[in-house]
């Protein structure tokens, strides 16, 4: 992934980012939740394995770290609009390829390079 820091614009007072950027951002803060969920998750269910805390209070690691997964999941696929037409680009972006050039990154292969519905440069750049 090509990484294009946000530019101050000189013709206005704008922060100016690509779409990439932007939804890339995006991305990689849902990605890092959900590792954060699983983690939670993976700690209930070995504190229920081990048996150190009462039974009442593991339901709540464990179905807490559950929607800690499963809604940045969500999100991922269907709340990933394209700014421009909103259309949903969470399939193409979330899709891993068992071809090695496109890979299961934080962020939106390079190879993706244009929204499947408005056309739009995933390079162009829009405000902030
Ligand atoms: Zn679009």
């Amino acid at each position: 992934m090509r990484y294009c820091a946000p530019l101050i614009s000189n013709r206005s007072n704008t922060i100016m980012e690509t779409i990439r950027t932007k939804l890339s951002r995006k991305k990689r803060k849902l990605v890092i939740t959900m590792f954060f969920g699983f983690l939670i998750l993976l700690a209930g269910m070995i504190v229920d394995i081990i048996g150190i805390i009462p039974i009442d209070w593991i339901w709540l690691l464990i179905i807490g770290g559950g929607l800690i997964v499963v809604i940045p999941n969500f999100l991922l696929w269907f709340k990933m609009p394209c700014p421009l037409c909103r259309g949903n680009l969470g399939g193409a972006i979330n899709t891993p390829s068992w071809s090695w050039k496109i890979k299961w990154k934080l962020g939106i292969p390079s190879e993706i390079k244009f929204c499947q519905y408005c056309g739009v440069s995933l390079d162009k750049e829009i405000e902030h």
